[in-house]
């Protein structure tokens, strides 16, 4: 019984610890331009017209780097085509790669 209420004290001791890296996780990833659920029809029926995608798979195109994208905050903007707010690594059918100046 000893050793079970060790083994349980040593867990509750780690969660902290175990919440803090997965933290840390999340903070790679993407910024949460928006909330997906709170999008109007509109906006979903558009992404879905353009196969937008919050993660692009290839690194040379995302709508950081594309013409329509209008930067708002790190990690986040807005796009022209689609109408509203957007995650500067997502990637649509609409890329148009920035003109090089
Ligand atoms: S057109 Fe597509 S790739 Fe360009 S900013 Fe809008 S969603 Fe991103």
């Amino acid at each position: 019984v000893a050793d079970t209420r060790r083994s349980f004290l040593a867990l509750v001791g780690l969660a902290p610890i175990a919440l803090l890296a997965a933290g840390s996780g999340s903070a790679a990833e993407p910024a949460a331009c928006y909330d997906p659920a709170k999008l109007p029809l509109s906006q979903k029926s558009r992404r879905r017209a353009n196969d937008y995608v919050d993660h692009s798979p290839d690194p040379a195109k995302h709508c950081s780097l594309c013409n329509f994208f209008t930067s708002a905050e790190p990690g986040c903007g807005t796009c022209q085509i689609l109408g509203g707010p957007v995650n500067a690594g997502a990637v649509c059918a609409s890329f148009a790669a920035k003109a090089k100046s």
